[in-house]
């Protein structure tokens, strides 16, 4: 049976991972599974970079095959701020709450029309003698002026979805699975699972 190694200790990301992969016959393994192992420096300049970096790295370290994602919020008016930045843009102890009232500043005085933004997601896939694939997935929308919503996480309440008149802590779950970022990357990842493993 393949093994994989999801490059995340995000819970909620290795349930949908291990939902895709058992299907192809595949065991997961996530960063959960290996508390000691050290933080990856993301030293990359864009998402892909960032992607690729985790994927390679933790594939190396393990020889086997790994899937790492990186994703964050780009701000039209902010030149694309907060970019790969996003989880610790107002410091370091990644705080979703302290990085929207940042961004709320950020942008007072802005008009509805110039808040345009957009989610971006790399997925990186890391097999070892291979090149490694990125596919990419985006959602756009426009921040609002004041959180709304208390599903998500991250700056969903400040991201309004205009043909669903809704913010993105406003949809359930399989609302958002249906238009996200992530969802639109691993779609792509999975258009070409059976080439890839
Ligand atoms: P990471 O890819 O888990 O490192 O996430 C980067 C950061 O981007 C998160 O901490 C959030 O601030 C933001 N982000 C990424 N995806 C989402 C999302 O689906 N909703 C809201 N914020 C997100």
């Amino acid at each position: 049976m393949n093994e994989l190694i999801v490059a995340t200790k995000n819970k909620g990301k290795v349930k949908e991972f291990a939902e895709i992969f058992s299907e192809k016959g595949c065991s997961v393994k996530s960063l959960l599974d290996f508390p000691s192992i050290e933080d990856i420096e993301e030293s990359g300049t864009t998402f892909r970079d960032n992607a690729i970096i985790k994927a390679e790295a933790i594939s190396k370290r393990f020889n086997k095959m790994v899937i790492a994602d990186d994703s964050g919020l780009a701000v039209d008016a902010l030149g694309g701020n907060p970019g790969i930045y996003s989880a610790r843009y107002a410091g370091p102890e990644k705080d979703d709450q302290k990085n929207i009232e940042k961004l709320l500043k950020e942008l007072e005085g802005f008009a509805f029309e110039e808040r345009t933004a957009r989610f971006h997601c790399a997925l990186a896939v890391a097999i070892p003698g291979k090149e490694t694939k990125v596919f990419e997935g985006i959602c756009e929308g426009i921040i609002t002026d004041e959180p709304k919503g208390e599903n998500g996480f991250g700056y969903d309440p400040i991201m309004y979805i205009p043909n669903l008149e809704k913010t993105m802590a406003e949809l359930l779950p399989t609302e958002k699975n249906a238009i996200s970022h992530r969802a639109k990357a691993i779609q792509e990842f999975q258009k070409h699972i059976d080439e890839i493993i």
